[in-house]
């Protein structure tokens, strides 16, 4: 079975997320977008644990799913009426930010750990408490490299998995310009062949990773690193098989022909990209003067801002094409693809000339989610002359122009999203 999983979300623990980023409205939101399996995040936190632990079971496939099914009220509950039943199940997972010295060094990174059953969930959770305050963030903040974290992880389950975060953001990343690292094989030396997969995070995506031909071995998962439930699935996986812990992982593994697999593998079919131009380091910049440079006119500028001669924010595809070593990405018959998508809030706020937080935009959205289901089937699935016919040909084309990747983006710097030209 084809379905979408965005493994990689935060609780109301978390800082800087909502108050309303619970496990109910993370399954409500699921069901909008068209998104099957949806992480819990943080499940280190003692608290979230105790939420996830309370109201959720496991389904006997490594993933959960709630004991009873949420109730919502008013409008809410009639909008979820009008999505599809996709069965929406959760996957245990956390965010460990790893900050610590080796040598005179400081390092800083993310990792997603994942866990097939509560009993092994706890098991880490009680582990990585030893090490460190657990409870003051729904992603913990511990002085562990990533290798010591792996190794709690694999040897309290052959199940569970560490997944480096967001690798190319600048200041928490494996291959970010200011972590610390350069390479995979030093962050991770002795235990290169339990990392199958890497998340390339929103400012890049795999044709960009594909310039590098260390990474060829890698599945690259996407997912959204939501604050808050409503933006998830920005990015996220695209899986045909079983809807199973096992099988997903699996299928994420099968790139890798190092890693070993149980059994029949479901496939990988690739990730759903937000434009990688819209992340906020794309470019390199000097956001107080308005500066953005491509990493070609950066290089030419010496890396200073032309206005006041500050040094500028590199932005991700400079320090891509800095580390890569081929000019165009390797595509290869048999690997992962993907596809450029952006939220469908954004589509309608471009239609609609309003912002994406206004009235006007929500209640469009509305109609489109009780209209055909969920938004990934509007994004991805459903005929365009459906959406002409029901919501107008400016709607059509422009869903239709995403789908052949012929939108144009002002890429995002230092800080600031990049934003659409043309529509
Ligand atoms: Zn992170
Ligand atoms: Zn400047």
């Amino acid at each position: 079975m084809k379905f979408y999983a965005d493994l990689h979300v935060h609780s109301r623990y978390s800082i800087a997320t909502g108050k309303n980023a619970t496990l109910e409205w993370y399954y409500y939101w699921a069901r909008v977008k068209g998104i099957s399996i949806i992480a819990t995040g943080d499940f280190t936190h003692p608290q979230w644990f105790g939420e996830i632990n309370e109201k959720l079971k496991e389904d006997g496939r490594g993933f959960l799913v709630f004991k009873e099914e949420p109730a919502f009220e008013g409008e809410a509950e009639t909008w979820l009426q009008g999505t599809r039943e996709i069965g929406v199940r959760f996957c245990l997972s956390s965010e460990i930010s790893s900050i610590y010295s080796e040598g005179g060094k400081t390092y800083r990174i993310h990792s997603l750990i994942y866990a097939p059953t509560i009993e092994v969930a706890e098991r880490i959770r009680r582990k990585l408490e030893d090490v460190g305050n657990l409870s003051s963030d729904g992603r913990p903040i511990l002085k562990l490299s990533p290798v010591e974290i792996l190794r709690i992880v694999r040897e309290t389950s052959e199940d569970a998995y560490l997944i480096p975060a967001h690798v190319w953001t600048p200041w928490f990343s494996l291959f970010g310009a200011r972590s610390g690292y350069d390479s995979f094989e030093v962050a991770f030396r002795g235990y290169e062949d339990e990392i199958f997969a890497l998340e390339t995070g929103l400012s890049s995506d795999p044709a960009m990773n594909r310039l590098l031909s260390s990474l060829d071995r890698f599945t690259l998962v996407s997912n959204s690193d939501a604050h808050s439930p409503s933006k998830i699935g920005r990015e996220a996986n695209i899986f045909d098989s079983d809807v199973s812990y096992y099988e997903m992982f699996d299928a994420m593994k099968k790139h890798n022909n190092s890693s070993k697999m149980k059994g029949s593998a479901g496939t990988f079919i690739g990730t759903i990209e937000i434009f990688p131009e819209m992340g906020k380091y794309h470019f390199d910049g000097h956001r107080s003067c308005n500066v953005s440079l491509s990493p070609e006119e950066a290089e030419r500028a010496g890396g200073r801002c032309p206005v006041c001669g500050r040094s500028l924010t590199m932005g991700v595809l400079h320090r891509v094409k800095e580390l890569a070593d081929r000019d165009t990405p390797l595509s290869r018959e048999g690997t992962a693809g993907f596809v450029r998508r952006l939220p469908l809030v954004t589509l309608i706020s471009l239609v609609e000339g309003r912002g994406e937080n206004t009235k006007g935009v929500r209640i469009k959205y509305e109609s489109f989610i009780s209209f055909f289901g969920n938004e990934f089937d509007i994004l991805n699935e459903v005929d365009l002359r459906d959406i002409e016919r029901n919501f107008g040909e400016v709607y059509a084309k422009l869903i239709g122009k995403m789908r052949k990747e012929e939108l144009k983006v002002v890429p995002g710097y230092d800080g600031i999203y990049g934003k659409i030209r043309n529509m």
